[in-house]
């Protein structure tokens, strides 16, 4: 087959050259046969094997750290999951042989998963991978796993389990490619962390020999497969140009003409702000709260809720902080504020508009909130997310200064409240833009669904545009309106959401480098002119190529 180019969904902006080390193929699914063995044997057996599984996947956890501890304890729970227990043990005592039960039962459990969609359906490959290691200890053969190798190799998989991603060694594994996987699967969440760069949902990847070459090019998508001299001297020279800005001296963020332009950062957990502090983040642009929450099944008390942020804040004195109030719904439900079942729930009741009916669960966190800003000398800033207009933004802003909170925005993800930039303005302390969703929703197309994830792109002219209303509406209103979706973590962009009016740019911590040094190549009239260019365009990737041809 003639195998030039393969094109996926690129994770990060980094490029790597290597040879291509396949991930063995999986465990073969253990065959239907009638249990020969004792029941109360084979339970113990399976009993056994999955504490064993768990307890390895935990402390592979403790070894890692950071996000990737978090993803691997949540597979541990799986392994220990009652349920599935109690369904293993059904199978068994009906005549199943164990292996087989742990098959059947993983694999119902998977596909009710994989049915809900969204955030739920990409846990769905965690749980094969921890059915995977449960009968492979039940067999007594090694579990699945990343490819040894003295040299280091671009790593190629179907997709990758959480518990091999977390673990990868970064001397070893140069790139990821996999054929399955969206943008938000956990092979791409753990690589954006690692500064891996990666590609997923590459269609096929599976054709690719081992030892072959290749170019891993994670800004454009692309792998391109035995490359020629002049390809790779190319990535070459990128791969060291990129070397050369992350090891620069950390600044903070500004344009060649001195203006400035603060990169802050998104967290999901306190834990993470003293790496982010390390990495130069000179605040944090989005505070995600609803992750702290995601397993609970009743509403946070405000103590603890008061707790978390309080840690948050002290991490950072005297810098700006800014929280989002929960933004359940969606691909992230919290069982304590989304029960109703919804036939598209990216456009249901999620974000502002689910605390605006529990409205005490709001007042709580908000009240929480303003525990943490009279605690600490940090600069709180507390916005909503999925805000659709100005009365809804005014609800919000009033709200939170009845409860004592000195500043108060919202997000700009709904095209409807960009439309009415001006009016927001006049009432928000301030506009974050999250261009995940603002893309999501400008272009009709599900950030969950790999089927259209071309059209998740925020170089859309129609989002720039979007984004150009409520950076001249910041402009007239003397008020700050930042980025803090992913956009942001894209240099290239970067510069053109500054040339828009934005005036703080929020991203993954492993972003900011890039930025940073990309930032400092333009001037603000250079920035202005780029984004002129891309706006002028009717396709993200004719923006994308007007920008750069400026
Ligand atoms: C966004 O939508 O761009 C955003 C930052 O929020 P989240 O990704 O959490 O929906
Ligand atoms: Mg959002």
């Amino acid at each position: 087959m003639d195998l030039h180019e393969l094109h996926g969904v690129g994770v990060g902006r980094s490029v790597a050259v290597g040879t291509v080390l396949r991930m063995p193929d999986p465990i073969p699914e253990p065959p239907v046969t009638e249990r020969n063995g004792d029941a109360a044997e084979e339970n113990d057996a399976v009993t056994a094997a999955l504490a064993a599984v768990a307890a390895d996947l935990t402390a592979r956890g403790v070894k890692a750290g950071g996000p990737a501890q978090e993803v691997l304890d949540a597979a541990a729970q799986m392994a220990q999951d009652p349920m599935l227990a109690e369904d293993i043990s059904t199978r068994i005592n009906d005549g199943s042989t164990g292996e087989r039960a742990v098959f059947d039962a993983f694999h119902t459990f998977q596909k009710m998963l994989t049915d809900l969609g969204g955030y739920m359906a990409e846990r769905a490959t965690d749980l094969g991978d921890v059915a995977q290691r449960t009968i492979a200890h039940l067999r007594g053969v090694p579990a699945p796993g990343v490819p040894e190798s003295d040299v280091p190799f671009v790593l190629v998989a179907a997709d990758l389990a959480p518990a091999d991603t977390a673990l990868l060694d970064l001397n070893k594994v140069l790139a990821l490619v996999t054929r399955d996987g969206g943008p938000t699967s956990h092979t791409a969440i753990l690589a954006r962390a690692k500064s891996i760069p990666a590609i997923v949902g590459v269609a096929g990847a599976l054709d690719l020999a081992d030892g072959t070459m290749v170019i891993v090019d994670a800004s454009t998508g692309a792998v391109i497969v035995d490359p020629d001299s002049d390809q790779i001297a190319d990535a070459q020279r990128r791969i060291e140009e990129r070397a050369a800005a992350i090891s620069a001296p950390i600044t903070n963020g500004a344009l060649a003409d001195g203006t400035s332009v603060p990169l802050l950062v998104n967290l999901g957990n306190p834990d993470e702000a003293p790496g982010a502090v390390e990495l130069g983040a000179e605040g944090v642009g989005l505070f995600r709260t609803e992750f702290l929450f995601l397993g609970a099944q009743t509403a946070p008390s405000v103590e603890s809720q008061q707790a978390s942020y309080t840690t948050l804040l002290q991490a950072f004195p005297g810098k700006k902080v800014v929280v989002r109030a929960l933004d359940a719904g969606a691909d992230k439900p919290l069982a304590f504020l989304t029960d109703a079942h919804e036939e598209n729930p990216a456009l249901g009741l999620r974000g502002l508009r689910v605390l605006r009916v529990k409205e005490q669960i709001l007042r709580d966190q908000l009240t929480a909130l303003k525990g943490a800003q009279d605690a600490t000398d940090a600069d709180l800033w507390v916005m909503a997310p999925m805000v659709s207009d100005a009365e809804e933004t005014e609800y919000f802003v009033r709200l939170g200064r009845e409860l004592g909170l000195n500043t108060v925005g919202v997000m700009a993800e709904v095209p409807s409240l960009a439309v009415l930039a001006d009016q927001v303005l006049a009432v928000a302390d301030f506009v974050s833009i999250g261009t995940n969703d603002l893309t999501q929703y400008t272009l009709a197309a599900d950030r969950m669904l790999g089927s259209v994830a071309s059209y998740q792109d925020p170089w859309h002219p129609s989002v720039l545009r979007l984004i150009k209303m409520l950076g001249d509406a910041g402009n007239a209103a003397n008020k700050p309106v930042g980025v803090c979706g992913e956009a942001a973590a894209d240099p290239q962009l970067a510069v053109v959401l500054v040339g828009l009016g934005v005036t703080t740019l929020s991203m993954t911590p492993a972003a900011l480098a890039d930025v940073r040094a990309e930032l400092a190549t333009v001037t603000l009239e250079q920035a202005t002119a780029r984004a002129a260019a891309a706006l002028g365009a009717s396709t993200a990737a004719g923006a994308r190529t007007a920008a750069a041809s400026v």
